[in-house]
């Protein structure tokens, strides 16, 4: 789906978490400029907005306007790509159904492009990360939830209305933990760093500890050591439950995991495997490939950047 012949840059944006980052990108995929800015999501939708034009303008100032193919902004949220609105953002209600694209584009007169933040990932992931020359590939973001991102034919798969890919709603056990979509044993109930925690207590390992301790802990020899072991296999299995499924669905080469659990992988990553093996046929008779992601929280500011050039 890329052109043949790319020249200039874009600049792409990653509205996530509690800063605004931004980044100029050259066609090759060259960071040419990065800046993060604390932003107070707090002060509403004029705010937000001025903060997003200004970071913009600063890096088009200094790269020059004749080179600038597009905008990309990934945003928590999922996105209407048509009407260029946000729907149903937790980060930022007083977006959601605002035409935010269209207002940027009239304060900038540059085109811009919204996406989902973790298709955002996915997507960067497929241009310079791990996914590097793969056009086929799916992305889990394993954080206090789960993101999910489809990368179908170079492009984000986006759905009707935009939902595809919210993969961290897959049931993976069938009457388990309640989760606040309303249904119950939601892979990111069973698999994100915040089950991690939930299971650190109910195994009494302490009161305030977070994923990297009972990473930590698996490392130790003894009961504890054991009891974080356990956590991690039973992690694995969940999301080996999960990609087995997805495995089948798509029949990609590559499937990859990112995120803050990432440094636990010897400990989650070989039930995760056994149990995708034992679950997918379509796995035990092809080289599918289960991989980390490589660029880390990079991945969602070069994804927005690609935008201007996937959806070309
Ligand atoms: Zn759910």
């Amino acid at each position: 789906m890329m052109p043949v012949h790319m020249a200039g840059y874009s600049i792409g944006i990653d509205l996530g978490g509690t800063n605004l980052r931004a980044a100029a990108i050259d066609s090759e995929g060259n960071l040419l400029d990065k800046t993060a800015g604390a932003t107070n999501f707090t002060e509403g939708r004029e705010a937000v907005l001025s903060d997003i034009v200004a970071a913009i303008q600063k890096l088009r100032d200094q790269h020059g306007s004749p080179g600038l193919a597009g905008i990309g902004i990934g945003v928590p949220g999922f996105i209407r790509m048509k009407e260029g609105f946000i729907t149903s953002s937790n980060n930022l209600p007083y977006f959601e159904n605002f035409p935010i694209r269209d207002a940027i584009e009239q304060r900038l007169g540059a085109r811009v492009i919204l996406e989902n933040d973790a298709n955002a990932a996915a997507l960067g992931e497929k241009w310079m990360g791990a996914g590097r020359g793969v056009d086929d590939l799916v992305m889990l973001t394993l954080g206090t939830g789960i993101g999910g991102g489809i990368i179908s034919g170079g492009r984000v798969l986006r759905g009707f209305v935009g939902m595809a890919g919210e993969l961290g709603h897959m049931t993976v056990v069938p009457n388990g933990n309640p989760c606040g979509c309303g249904n119950q044993g939601c892979l990111e109930k069973h698999a994100s760093a915040t089950a991690v925690v939930a299971m650190a207590h109910m195994m009494h390992l302490g009161e305030n500890v977070t994923s990297k301790d009972v990473y930590d802990l698996a490392r130790q020899p003894g009961e504890a050591g054991e009891k974080a072991r356990v956590i991690w296999r039973i992690i694995g299995e969940s999301l080996g439950v999960a990609l087995a499924t997805l495995v089948n669905t798509f029949n990609f080469p590559l499937y990859l995991l990112s995120g803050g659990m990432l440094p636990a992988w010897d400990y989650f990553a070989p039930p995760m495997i056994e149990t995708i093996q034992r679950r997918s046929y379509t796995y035990r008779v092809t080289q599918t490939l289960i991989k980390q992601a490589t660029l880390g929280n990079e991945a969602g500011l070069f994804g927005a950047a690609y935008l201007p050039w996937s959806e070309g």
